[in-house]
């Protein structure tokens, strides 16, 4: 579906056979009442390990937030065999395959977005969202059928959607990228304060 995305992937199994290389599937029950939505796997993390987020630079922070608020357990250790579980919580990424620089097209996230509605519609207990970004912000409310217009990203945010027959709420943060960490424009504790909404919403469904 994505050419670009598949010449890449070649590139990289051929430079690295033993890597994952392949589209990098959600992490987590689908019974789960939460949902976590990055952008797509990085080269050495998720599209090497096969697990979203791991090997990441990102996935230090997210993980660790994630065992903080009870959403996840055991020990994070950048492995796939690490044995860390999630609780009431899946992750996804808005693009399944490692694009070239981080940045998909917009025709790749369009390609990959009946994955996401697929993931968002087979999840029936679903209540809360995180998007980790604008772009995830953007796919996700276009995987649910609404019109961005009506809901801005704004970092700590929460929108409620009509979905199905309930309301899901939308959280947005900014990415815990290496970048945003690094700069200061997201801080573990502006992080941690998200989670500790979306931990309450859970607990009052
Ligand atoms: N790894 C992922 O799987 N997704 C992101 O958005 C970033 C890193």
């Amino acid at each position: 579906m994505c050419p670009r995305l598949k010449t890449y992937r070649d590139d990289n199994r051929r430079a690295e056979p033993d890597w994952h290389n392949a589209p990098v599937p959600s992490f987590g029950s689908k019974d789960a009442r939460l949902l976590v939505v990055g952008l797509a796997p990085g080269v050495r993390g998720a599209n090497r390990t096969g697990r979203p987020f791991t090997g990441d630079y990102a996935g230090d922070l997210l993980y660790a937030t994630l065992i903080q608020f009870d959403l996840a357990r055991g020990e994070y250790r950048a492995d796939p065999q690490d044995g860390l579980e999630l609780i009431d919580c899946r992750i996804t990424n808005a693009v399944r395959c490692v694009p070239p620089q981080n940045k998909p097209l917009p025709v790749e996230m369009n390609a990959c977005r009946p994955f996401l509605s697929q993931t968002l519609s087979e999840m029936p207990s679903l209540k809360a969202i995180v998007a980790l970004g604008r772009i995830a912000h953007d796919n996700t409310l276009r995987a649910l059928g609404c019109k961005l217009s009506q809901y801005a990203f704004a970092h700590g945010a929460r929108h409620d959607i009509e979905y199905g027959g309930r309301t899901l709420s939308l959280f947005d943060s900014y990415h815990c990228s290496r970048y945003n960490t690094n700069t200061g424009v997201l801080t573990p504790a502006m992080f941690r304060d998200v989670f500790k909404k979306v931990r309450k919403t859970i607990d009052s469904a």
